[in-house]
């Protein structure tokens, strides 16, 4: 007889064992969740085959695609990606949109896709800015885009390439010549100066042109106003309707690929040598491009893939305004929104389902909690929600069969007298006789011993003993495969299999962790414990009898669209399942702690989810920061300042008021690049518009009208007013000390708005009186 004490102990053991079982077994079902939307592994099913249509030749800026492929991150979810570079005779896009790919990469210029109706789905920004600019020799003096008026810009053949530098300079309203030449992937046109400027990449070109040894300027279209994406992975409606699940998927993988390639940048630079062998590229070339990226991708402030509806609808805003477009971007359906999209059946899955209204399922009616038939007899569990839930979606009745065991109910299913495994692994013989969906649950294969056998680090150390498994069950099947040494005993389910255990009949019993658990919960088996895992996973599919392929596209269908939240629903109380106890009061108080221990886990998950919330929010704040601010100086921007010319002309207008508007240049501004280089001078624009912050008023607009040129906009103020604030500012910076003591002056034009005219002809004249003021020696305000 054992003491008291001992008796006590003894409980506490059990309870600490059970409590870390249901703790696998609710982490478990966490990642079964987080697993649904993905599927099964190459084993189980045949790889689906799409293309991806890269924007341009083979070079770092796919990084994220490659490592996709060279991780198994697409093959982990089910895919064979070939993965085609660029043909720049076509036009990519259309490319996607006509079906020679499924997926393909482009930037903002899919919005404009979107604003004229065609049929692409933007699946995810991988690219925050767009890296694309424009370069010029130093020597041509060509800095500005203004200066491009009239000049001869090598430019790409399709506008899909060169979109950021087509929108600033339709912003800007400057018409330079596009000289589409295909010749333009050589930047060595630029030194030869058969043209005077050069469209590419910061994160390629820039490279080129310094290796060569050119002197060159860099004009970026972020510096004027076009904060556009760059990179999107996007997808054509037909796949996001018929496919919603694969792009899903298709998008899981690029996102992790991205992760994986920005953390390793060096072996992806070597790999991508290796394997595409890009003409003209070196290692340190690829590496140049690699850290260059991390700027554009901006993963600091935004995750990967991040889309920003407000920033879309900004940028749809900036296109109207410019007259790029004349619809609103559809935001709706051009985007990818995961599990949001609508369920639909085609003409025939209809017909099909109306002519079977009553489908016969294969069950396993002792498989708890994944189905079983409870006492009254009636059909329960994780596999009964689903159906219930598949009978909502599709009106289809589903009749399960009762009275069979698993083998009786294998036997029918093969004889079509039954028509769907409600609940099985698809296996490579089932296979023969049935189509399987995507697992819609997953759990670890674990053995069940008593709790005196030792922790089970390889499962060949059950050679020589007797392990029971459920008959007819994929384990059975497995266990064969892989460990033809080990002896199999069939049982007839995993109640029996487990009570042989607890008696000693045989070492273990194999079978899925949730169902385990239950089945030494609910029999009380005090002295049976899981002891290790197995390297194969129960993932649990339905499978649909063979000839009936429409049956499966359907529940299908109604899988991939299930919500997340609809999801954890179904499945969730099958794992907290409450089971009668056979302990008496005084033991339900030690079964009081491990709850308080899991309640605590529970509080803490939650409180850890809403600061991420909180987060979340904090970072939209940030982002949409950025759209009104330049990236530099921190400032507002272009776009913000147009945007207040219109806000403060239309006040006016309608109560009378006054209005002014300062326009700024700094003098001899280049001497401080020359002397003392890029960087110094961009912290002189940093400190000198620090200095005019301080010195304007509350109420006055400043930003960065582009390169070196600032603007205020003054609302409720007259023209004497604004003439006294811009001396002020001309003082106050001429005063300044800057890093390394440079003393920068600045020239500026004062205008008043008169009623009725145009924004833009009081910029003009503020501009002019700026000349004027250059004209006259610099270092003073001159007005009109
Ligand atoms: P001026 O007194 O006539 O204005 O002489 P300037 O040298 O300032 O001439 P201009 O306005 O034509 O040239 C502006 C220069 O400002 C050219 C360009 O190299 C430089 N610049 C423009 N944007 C930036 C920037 O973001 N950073 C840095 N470092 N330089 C810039
Ligand atoms: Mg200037
Ligand atoms: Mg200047």
């Amino acid at each position: 007889m054992p003491s008291g004490g001992e008796k006590v102990k003894e409980a506490w053991l059990s309870l600490l064992r059970f409590t870390l079982l249901w703790l696998v077994v609710g982490l478990h079902a966490v990642q079964a969740a987080e697993a649904s939307t993905s599927t099964n592994q190459a084993k189980e099913r045949p790889l689906e085959r799409v293309v991806l249509q890269l924007k341009w030749l083979h070079q770092f800026q796919f990084a994220g695609y490659y490592a996709a492929q060279k991780e198994g991150y697409f093959r982990d979810e089910g895919l064979k990606v070939d993965i085609r570079q660029r043909d720049i005779r076509k036009n990519n896009v259309e490319q996607v949109i006509n079906g020679e790919a499924q997926y393909g990469i482009a930037d903002s210029v899919l919005f404009l896709y979107l604003a004229k109706k065609r049929p692409v789905v933007i699946v995810a920004p991988i690219f925050q800015h767009s890296p694309q600019v424009l370069f010029t020799l130093k020597s041509s003096g060509l800095d500005s885009p203004y200066k491009l008026q009239g000049k001869k810009i090598a430019f790409y053949l399709n506008d899909t390439d060169g979109f950021p530098t087509l929108a600033m300079m339709k912003q800007l309203g400057v018409s330079p010549i596009y000289d589409r030449m295909l010749i333009k992937t050589d930047p060595n046109i630029l030194a030869r100066k058969e043209v005077d400027a050069y469209s590419g990449y910061l994160t390629n070109e820039a490279y080129f042109l310094r290796q060569s040894g050119n002197a060159i300027n860099i004009i970026n279209p972020l510096n004027y106003g076009i904060d556009l994406y760059g990179d999107m992975l996007f997808t054509s409606r037909t796949e996001a309707t018929e496919h919603p699940d694969r792009v899903l998927r298709f998008k899981k993988a690029v996102l992790k690929g991205w992760k994986y390639a920005m953390s390793h940048k060096a072996e992806m630079a070597k790999y991508i040598l290796d394997t595409y062998h890009p003409p003209n590229k070196t290692y340190a070339h690829l590496m140049y491009e690699a850290n260059a990226l991390d700027n554009v991708i901006a993963q600091n402030t935004v995750s990967i893939g991040t889309l920003d509806e407000g920033r879309a609808r900004f940028i749809n805003d900036l296109f109207k305004r410019h007259g790029l477009i004349s619809n609103n971007i559809d935001l709706k359906n051009g985007i990818y929104h995961e599990n949001t999209s609508e369920l639909q059946f085609t003409q025939n899955e209809l017909a099909w389902m109306k002519a079977h209204p009553v489908i016969r399922l294969a069950i396993d009616n002792n498989w708890a909690p994944i189905e079983y038939i409870g006492e009254k007899g009636n059909y329960q569990g994780i596999g009964a929600a689903f159906f219930n839930y598949i009978t909502i979606k599709t009106g289809l009745k589903f009749r399960p069969d009762k009275h069979s065991n698993w083998v009786q109910a294998v036997e029918k299913m093969k004889k079509h007298q039954l028509d769907v495994y409600s609940a099985a692994i698809s296996t490579e013989e089932r296979r023969t006789y049935a189509n399987f969906t995507d697992p819609y649950v997953r759990f670890p294969t674990v053995i069940a011993t008593r709790d005196n056998a030792p922790y089970m680090s390889d499962p060949k150390l059950l050679i020589g003993k007797v392990v029971a498994v459920t008959d007819g069950y994929a384990m059975q099947e497995e266990m064969r495969r892989l460990y033809p040494n080990v002896k199999l005993l069939s049982v007839k389910n995993a109640s029996e299999g487990l009570r042989d255990v607890s008696l000693g009949k045989v070492y273990g019993y194999i079978d899925n962790v949730a169902s385990i658990g239950y089945y030494i919960k609910s029999q009380g088996l005090a002295n049976v414990k899981i002891s290790g895992e197995l390297p194969f996973k129960a993932n649990i599919a339905i499978g649909v009898r063979k000839d009936w392929p429409e049956l499966q596209s359907i529940i299908q269908k109604v899988l991939s669209h299930m919500p997340a939240d609809t999801y954890a629903e179904l499945i969730n109380p099958w794992l907290k399942v409450k089971y009668e106890t056979k302990y008496q009061w005084k033991e339900l108080l030690i079964y009081l702690v491990p709850i308080l221990v899991v309640l605590a886990i529970v509080l803490w998950y939650n409180l850890k989810l809403h600061q991420a919330k909180q987060q979340l929010k904090e970072t939209n704040t940030q982002l949409s920061m950025l759209l009104v601010t330049d990236h530099l100086t921190k400032v507002y921007n272009r776009q913000y300042l147009d945007q207040a010319l219109d806000t403060e002309k239309a006040r006016v207008d309608r109560y009378a008021n006054k209005l002014s508007v300062i326009m700024i240049d700094l003098d001899h501004f280049k001497r401080i690049n020359d002397e003392y280089g890029h960087m110094v001078g961009d912290k002189v624009l940093v400190d000198v518009s620090s200095v005019i912050r301080q010195t304007i008023r509350k109420t006055d607009v400043f930003g960065r009208w582009g390169g070196e040129e600032f603007m205020i906009v003054c609302p409720e103020t007259g023209f004497q007013q604004a003439l006294r604030l811009a001396e002020k500012i001309r003082q106050t910076v001429e005063k300044a000390v800057l890093v390394h003591d440079i003393q920068q002056t600045l020239s500026l034009g004062v205008a008043e708005y008169r009623l009725t005219e145009k924004v833009f002809d009081t910029v003009k004249r503020a501009d002019e009186c700026l000349y004027e003021a250059k004209r006259a020696g610099r270092n003073q305000v001159k007005c009109g």
